[in-house]
């Protein structure tokens, strides 16, 4: 019986802990794990060991990494004036994806969400700020997602670089409504970045 068995009991738990993971999932989840053969375990568990150990922040863009910078902060082929600003580093990934994008990247890990207690201190605009004042940025695209909360992100983004006199632009919203940069297909995303809006201009 598992029920008799606390190891069991601590792998639902720690499934429990990630996104979007109920109660039943875990359930299901640590069962798959204890069915499954033994090398995947260990092999799952190496995996996520390993990625935790190896991948850090970017200390430009604040992109996950394992490099240092990380690759595309340190290619010399990219257009270091153009910073497309993302919530979340599977935005960037998406864009990337897509091929067509030739500036750099800052992830801010989240959004503004004053129901979740998340305020600007909690995400990486410092980095930004601190990237923009060094100079040589001409264009900020603000590509958080189709959300409230990627919304006000943008709109606190605008007000905070107004002053830098670096132009900001929104990216144009064929990306799906309420949905995460990832969600788009390569087409749409290439079609957001071309149709993006000036929000300011110095
Ligand atoms: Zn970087």
């Amino acid at each position: 019986m598992v029920t008799d068995a606390p190891s069991f009991e601590r792998l639902v738990e720690a499934f429990r802990r990630l996104p979007g993971v109920g109660k039943r999932s875990a359930e299901r989840l640590a069962l798959h794990v204890l069915s499954a053969p033994a090398e995947d375990a260990e092999a799952f568990s190496e995996a996520l060991l390993e990625a935790r150990r190896k991948i850090r922040r970017c200390p430009v863009c604040c992109d996950l990494t394992e490099t240092t910078p990380c690759t595309i902060c340190g290619n010399d082929g990219r257009d270091h004036s153009v910073i497309c600003v993302v919530e979340r580093p599977t935005g960037a990934m998406a864009i990337e994806k897509g091929g067509s994008f030739r500036g750099v990247y800052h992830v801010l890990h989240g959004a503004i969400s004053p129901l979740e207690g998340i305020g600007p201190d909690n995400l990486t605009f410092d980095r930004l700020v601190a990237r923009v004042e060094q100079g040589h940025v001409n264009e900020i695209i603000v590509a958080t997602n189709a959300t409230a909360e990627g919304e006000v992100t943008a709109q606190y983004l605008s007000r905070l670089l107004e002053r830098t006199g670096v132009t900001i632009s929104r990216i144009a919203h064929g990306v799906p409504m309420g949905g995460g940069l990832e969600f788009a297909d390569d087409m749409t995303l290439s079609h957001a970045l071309q149709g993006r809006t000036t929000i300011t201009k110095p």
